[in-house]
């Protein structure tokens, strides 16, 4: 990408009523713009990094042999009726009237995929069923300041199995806790899997998974040593700071986090009021056991910037980085239009600053666009480029070869 091209460019002013960096970050360097409070558009480069987000979360949940779709966010208030989550959930959910109906806007998908799953009468052999969506989700957030950590419409992935028994759930559960803590490591993010309640979702304990961070909203009850597994949220934590954890010798401390991702053992309360149930081999009916699991990926996208930023800009891990290569021209446009072509053929993605601007103005903007690999050609440096890692200070003359070996495309 020819960053004369790009649209939108970075803007020098901090958006007035940014509290958070994340809010700043993303708007300056181009990768969010705000709508209205809680109401964010992902512009091209947001867009980048969450869909580079989405394919980590989908390469490691196709392993669990979950399979993609797409659910409606449209639904009607009788299949939420069936639950009692029109009513239940009405602080939360948006509901509107039309021609005398009315529709709830997806926060969440549990009524749509029991109906689904009750739909097309499974066999007992056909379980369990594991289905997932990347979708938008609508939620009455009374706070939305957190930039785009809070939306009021904001994206999920939220995935769905169904069995025939407790264990099955539980085993599948597992499964996926490994699953979310492969997809945060991956995302550069150190996940600490905490207790907490069910919410709106289940009367059983569900777990999240949180980041530490000040400014984050949750406080978290963990191990101080993490030597053992220990941590609850605020909601079921009944001990007191410095007590001993029960599994080592260390204290449980407090600290802020932000919730990245949270899974429900939901059980069989969904498919009892909504009559999912399978036949047994002594004929009796059963409900099917549900849970959901859930990963915010635009929740991610600022929880990113918030851990990895300096006073310049952002520093994006490389895993999600938007761009492998931010390519610098310093007055020796046709070399680097050269480097630009071969780097491309290679496969490397490239966003290349080819604007008649100062070198020092192509520099800030690298450091708050926040790519991993820096490339820098200039005629000064013969048929050598400059090249320098966004985390670090020092930088190197390399040939394009070497160039390619660092970012792993030789
Ligand atoms: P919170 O406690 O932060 O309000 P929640 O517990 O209500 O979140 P869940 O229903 O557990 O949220 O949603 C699953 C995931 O979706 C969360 O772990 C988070 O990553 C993301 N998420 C939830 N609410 C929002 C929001 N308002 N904006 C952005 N992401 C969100
Ligand atoms: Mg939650």
């Amino acid at each position: 990408m020819r960053y004369s091209n790009s649209f939108p460019k970075t803007k020098k002013e901090t958006p007035s009523g940014a509290e958070s960096v994340n809010h700043k970050l993303l708007v300056r360097a181009g990768f969010i713009d705000q709508l209205m409070s809680g109401s964010w558009t992902l512009l091209p480069f947001g867009f980048r990094v969450v869909n580079k987000i989405n394919d980590i979360i989908r390469e490691e949940l196709n392993k669990t042999g979950a399979q993609e779709l797409l659910m409606p966010l449209l639904h009607p208030k009788e299949i939420w009726n069936e639950t009692g989550r029109w009513t239940t959930a009405q602080e939360i959910m948006y509901q509107l009237e039309k021609d005398k109906k009315e529709f709830g806007l997806s926060f969440t998908h549990e009524e749509i995929v029991v109906d689904l799953i009750r739909k097309h009468q499974l066999s007992p052999k056909d379980y369990p069923v594991k289905v997932y969506h990347f979708s938008t989700k609508f939620r009455h957030e009374l706070r939305a300041k957190s930039g785009i950590l809070r939306g009021r419409e904001f994206m999920m992935k939220d995935l769905y199995s169904a069995h025939l028994t407790e264990d099955d759930m539980y085993k599948y559960y597992h499964q996926v806790i490994d699953a979310y803590l492969k997809i945060f490591k991956r995302l550069g993010l150190d996940a600490i899997v905490t207790e907490a309640s069910g919410g709106v979702f289940t009367d059983k304990n569900s777990h999240e998974f949180q980041v530490l961070s000040e400014v984050g909203e949750d406080t978290i009850y963990h191990c101080e040593c993490g030597k053992c597994d220990f941590s609850q949220n605020e909601e079921i934590f009944k001990g007191k700071v410095g007590d001993k954890c029960e599994g080592c010798n260390c204290k449980i401390v407090a600290s802020k986090a932000i919730e990245v991702g949270n899974i429900f053992p939901l059980g069989t309360m969904y498919a009892q009021k909504m009559g999912a149930f399978y036949t047994d081999s002594d004929g009796s009916k059963k409900p099917i056991w549900l849970a959901s699991y859930g990963i915010g990926p635009t929740r991610v996208l600022g929880t990113l910037v918030e851990l990895f930023h300096d006073d310049k800009g952002i520093i994006w891990p490389e895993s999600v980085s938007p761009f492998d290569v931010h390519l610098i021209s310093l007055n020796d446009d046709q070399k680097c239009d050269k480097i630009y072509e071969k780097l491309q053929k290679e496969g490397v993605e490239v966003l290349y600053d080819d604007r008649q601007v100062g070198a020092g103005e192509k520099f800030a903007d690298a450091d708050l666009i926040g790519i991993t690999h820096r490339l820098v050609v200039s005629q000064r440096n013969g048929e050598k480029i400059e090249y320098k890692n966004r985390c670090s200070e020092k930088s190197d003359l390399l040939s394009l070869e070497q160039v390619l070996k660092k970012l792993n495309h030789s």
